[in-house]
């Protein structure tokens, strides 16, 4: 029996919260506020809402079946995705995000603990800042690797780089910098490795490189996918990962039950049957962050070669913080990180031909305070 104190409650001889938790910093997602007329170039979420036929795919599936759970394994999906991505349904995963799949990832794939190799997840810098507060919720040794100034992968041999970690996630295209990666150098990295690489194509609708045949002939190589950017379904939550069998099995073994909700797994099916409609928003999306990029050179701002729907840049005058604030003050809403690597950049997400036309308007008044 624990000891009573004077007020007749138990004195805790131990916290309630595992240190490890109490210690935690946890992940900042970017903001959603709910301010009327505010453009949101903060979280890269698409400008354009899903195919109207996918709208109505969702609505319809809003009946009696809602008190159902839905199918345990996403079988469905599954195999559309296997077909889309010439696999078989054995080579996918489902999850309530891609993000459920990384955080999988260090459960299946990397020893808690630290100091040690196998405790390792390794990751560049920068890039998904999830990365390291998923090894540390695991209690991983966390690996940042510096990137190149310009974000290009440094000489791996030269650097910190494990090639015995067992986990390593990377961002391609890269975020929140934008730069693409070679699939030839994303190969000769994933053979070098003795571990699980899982490269994250958040953003790979905006590029011009998939490294998808990757997954399909490495036996260590996981590729991550989304539907929340490209596919404008980041409200409903559903990413996947494709892969060899024992990794996706491995995953599948540590997966809840129904981690995939019922109206996700209707989207997202009617979103594949329905891709001819996103390829329209993808081509118009890079179109946009072409102009972008040329207009906001003319007004003095260094920008970042980008393959995905969001630009890195470094704007005139100000500190990047200070611009943060003065278009938030005009109603727009930028992404600016502490991280040192980027400091003095912000990120801004591509939104609509209307939407930019205005972001620049607003660029050139706060130019004016200069
Ligand atoms: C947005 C994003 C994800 C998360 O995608 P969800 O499927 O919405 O969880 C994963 N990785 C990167 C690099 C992202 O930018």
């Amino acid at each position: 029996m624990a000891k009573r104190n004077p007020s007749g409650s138990h004195y805790r001889t131990r916290p309630l919260v595992r240190p490890l938790v109490s210690a935690l910093k946890a992940y900042v997602p970017g903001e959603q506020p709910k301010i009327k007329g505010l453009i949101k170039l903060n979280t890269n979420e698409n400008p354009y809402p899903p195919s109207p036929k996918v709208l109505r795919a969702v609505q319809q599936a809003i009946d009696d079946r809602l008190r159902l759970y839905p199918n345990p394994t996403a079988e469905p999906l599954r195999q559309a995705l296997a077909k889309f991505h010439q696999c078989t349904s054995d080579n996918v995963i489902v999850g309530n995000g891609s993000d459920e799949l990384l955080a999988m990832s260090t459960r299946a794939f990397v020893e808690p603990g630290k100091g040690k190799s196998e405790n390792k997840v390794q990751f560049f810098v920068p890039s998904y800042s999830l990365y390291p507060v998923l090894a540390d919720i695991h209690g991983a040794e966390k690996a940042p690797v510096a990137l190149r100034s310009d974000f290009s992968i440094p000489e791996l041999e030269q650097s910190e780089w494990d090639f015995e970690a067992p986990l390593s996630l990377i961002t391609t295209p890269n975020a929140p910098s934008g730069r693409g990666y070679s699939i030839r150098e994303l190969q000769r990295l994933c053979q070098a490795q003795q571990g699980v690489v899982v490269l994250d194509e958040a953003y790979v609708d905006f590029s011009t490189h998939d490294a998808m045949v990757l997954a399909r002939k490495l036996p260590n190589v996981l590729v991550a996918r989304t539907f929340s950017k490209g596919y404008s379904l980041c409200f409903l939550r559903v990413g996947y990962m494709i892969g060899p069998k024992p990794l996706i099995a491995a995953l599948d073994k540590i997966r809840d039950s129904y981690n995939v909700n019922g109206l996700a797994q209707v989207a997202a099916l009617a979103t594949l049957k329905h891709r001819n409609y996103y390829q329209g928003n993808f081509r118009r999306i890079i179109k946009t962050r072409q102009q972008l990029a040329g207009a906001l050179v003319t007004s003095g701002f260094k920008v970042f070669p980008s393959e995905t729907n969001f630009l890195l840049v470094k704007p005139p005058g100000f500190s990047a913080e200070r611009w943060l604030h003065e278009l938030r003050k005009q109603k727009i809403l930028a992404r600016w990180f502490h991280a040192p690597e980027v400091r003095d950049c912000l990120r801004i997400t591509v939104g609509t031909e209307e939407q930019m036309a205005s972001l620049l308007r607003t660029i050139e008044k706060i130019l004016k305070l200069l």
